[in-house]
């Protein structure tokens, strides 16, 4: 795309270059997609730079190792136009687009919710944006499904893990990696692109502000959002989480089954105001708020669903089990 920069090649490597152009013996990418993980440690707190860092690293690092786009739960960095070889995967290379989280394989289970769908959203992004360029320019349809060693090695398009690829040597993107979420996600932007977020708030900084924000108790009294939830919370959460609820599909389901599940398929849920709605009026049963205060909060989660899933909201208001610190 005219006017599309790409870091690597504004920050080449002089010691180790990590691009090639055009590709070894002509070779043109094939739609096979590998998906790595960067291995640098994750950034949880405040804007996560892990991308950027990652981004650094293989412009200054001595040995060849590179990828066409790293992605961290705010940013999308792409490091080589798709056209050009980069060092990912030394078996695939020549035809395959290197995609590299800026996580650790093996901790996929204990990094937040909120993150993980922020980190699979942009991952997601930036893959269905690949996929439409292959299709573009190479006239490649790339199926939403993982292949095997054998049909990577034979340019077959598809997604593999870069430890599929090479099963000595690596291991990544890791046992837990969520594949299918991950798919589905791709599919979903494929269906209905998200646009640029880099100035919109992040999950954070709404969660932050509805926290912060002056609500009245039952008693008349004027305490924050997040006082009252934490109250609320308190008292009843496992009594809440364990209550019997309808889900939009009509089946039964516990709360926190409901909200775990939300978790699962942030993406799905992205425009849903409902669930958000449901889990407010839910969770204010037994707690104690008046339809005004349900009314309230739920409109507030409602307000922000174009900005942000409603459940990363619900999630970091319901799943949240500590007070959170005010600036
Ligand atoms: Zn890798």
């Amino acid at each position: 795309m005219a006017g599309e920069s790409f870091f690597g090649l504004d920050h080449p490597n002089r010691r180790s270059p990590q691009v090639g152009n055009p590709r070894r013996g002509g070779g043109k990418p094939s739609g096979t997609i590998v998906i790595h993980t960067a291995e640098c440690a994750a950034d949880l707190v405040g804007a996560d730079t892990s991308a950027e860092g990652v981004a650094r690293y293989l412009t200054e690092r001595t040995t060849p190792g590179s990828y066409h786009r790293i992605v961290d739960s705010d940013s999308i960095v792409k490091f080589a136009p798709l056209g050009y070889e980069t060092w990912h995967c030394r078996f695939t290379n020549n035809w395959s687009i290197g995609i590299s989280f800026a996580v650790q394989a093996h901790l996929w289970a204990t990094y937040p919710p909120a993150f993980v769908t922020k980190i699979l959203r942009q991952g997601a992004r930036t893959t269905a944006e690949a996929i439409r360029d292959l299709k573009k320019v190479w006239g490649i349809t790339v199926p939403l499904k993982r292949i095997n060693r054998k049909q990577a090695l034979a340019k077959a398009p598809g997604f593999i893990g870069h430890g599929e690829t090479d099963p000595t040597r690596r291991s990544d993107p890791g046992p837990a990696f969520p594949w299918a979420r991950f798919l589905d996600m791709v599919r979903a932007e494929l269906d209905n692109p998200t646009e640029e977020d880099d100035d919109m708030p992040t999950a954070d900084e709404i969660a932050k502000a509805m926290w912060n924000r002056p609500i009245k108790n039952r008693a008349g009294k004027t305490v924050t959002v997040g006082k009252l939830l934490q109250d609320l919370h308190d008292d009843v959460a496992d009594e809440v989480w364990t209550r019997p609820v309808t889900g939009l599909d009509g089946k039964k389901y516990t709360i926190g089954a409901t909200v775990n599940g939300i978790a699962r398929n942030a993406h799905a849920a992205a425009t849903d105001a409902a669930i958000a709605r449901r889990l407010a009026e839910e969770a204010a049963k037994g707690r104690h708020l008046s339809d005004e205060e349900i009314a309230r909060l739920a409109d507030e989660v409602a307000a922000r669903v174009e900005l942000i899933t409603a459940a990363d909201v619900a999630a970091q208001l319901v799943i949240t089990t500590t007070p959170k610190e005010t600036p």
